[in-house]
């Protein structure tokens, strides 16, 4: 579903991410962690072209990333991301929100776009919300929301980006319960995250990066009980 190969990228003379090869089966669910500036976001953002590659490949279920125009514009419907910071539109309802992306970039006819919306509100149990504003949201419905938003493009894979460190902790685990959902119902996923907890009920394989290399690749119980480099074990120390 996703590969990636012999990827490079430089922020001017800073080499970010070092011959990276990532290889994502369709409905294998990847846990990225590593310490800060070790370039986990960087490879998220490659991965849909919210930055561009210096070097290497990278394809989505066997086509390379289109430079621009409306292919580029479905692939990002393809790959969909969650980040951080939700990224709602702060001016429209949470039901425009989800149903924005689906009548302008899938075509979809706007009744149809909005009853889809409203059952994938349903299914991450903010159907309630539906008519209000981001702001009237807390952390955590506003994060269900932007999840609703992605899975509303039907996409073949799924990034999420640290999708719970903004978040009250009371809120965290609504957010993952809807996560490990998606992933149990067979959603390809890349999550960069530090919640452990998630790592070992969701993941199929936790991906270890630092200094923009991946250092080391494995099975869930595997990492955590017994990393076999001093960095992860370095790491692992302090966030366990
Ligand atoms: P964190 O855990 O703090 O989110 P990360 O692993 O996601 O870290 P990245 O955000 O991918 O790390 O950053 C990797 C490196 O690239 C860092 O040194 C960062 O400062 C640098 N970097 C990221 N984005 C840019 C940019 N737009 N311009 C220049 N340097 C950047
Ligand atoms: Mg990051």
């Amino acid at each position: 579903m996703v590969s990636v190969r012999g990827l490079h990228k430089w922020f001017g003379p800073l080499h970010v991410l070092k011959d990276i090869d990532l290889t994502v089966a369709a409905g294998e669910v990847v846990v990225v962690v590593g310490p800060s500036g070790s370039g986990k976001s960087t490879l998220c953002r490659c991965l849909n072209r919210l930055e561009t590659a210096g070097q290497g490949s990278i394809e989505i279920d066997g086509e390379p990333l289109p430079a621009e125009g409306r292919a580029l514009a479905r692939l990002r419907a393809d790959v969909g991301m969650v980040f951080q910071s939700f990224n709602l539109f702060g001016h429209k309802t949470v039901l425009d929100n989800v149903t924005l992306g689906p009548t302008r970039v899938r075509r979809i006819a706007r009744p149809e776009a909005r009853q889809q919306a409203m059952a994938l509100l349903e299914r991450v149990g903010i159907a309630d919300k539906a008519n209000h504003h981001p702001a009237q949201l807390s952390g955590g419905q506003q994060q269900r929301a932007a999840i609703a938003r992605a899975l509303a493009m039907q996409p073949k894979v799924l990034l999420f980006d640290e999708p719970t460190s903004a978040l009250d902790p009371e809120m965290v685990n609504e957010v993952l319960d809807v996560m490990v959902s998606l992933a149990s119902e067979g959603m390809t996923m890349i999550v960069v995250t530090h919640e452990m907890g998630f790592a070992r009920r969701a993941a199929d394989r936790v991906v270890f990066m630092d200094d923009g290399r991946i250092v080391e690749s494995g099975a869930p119980d595997e990492f955590f009980a017994a990393p076999r480099t001093e960095r992860a074990r370095d790491f692992l120390s302090k966030i366990l």
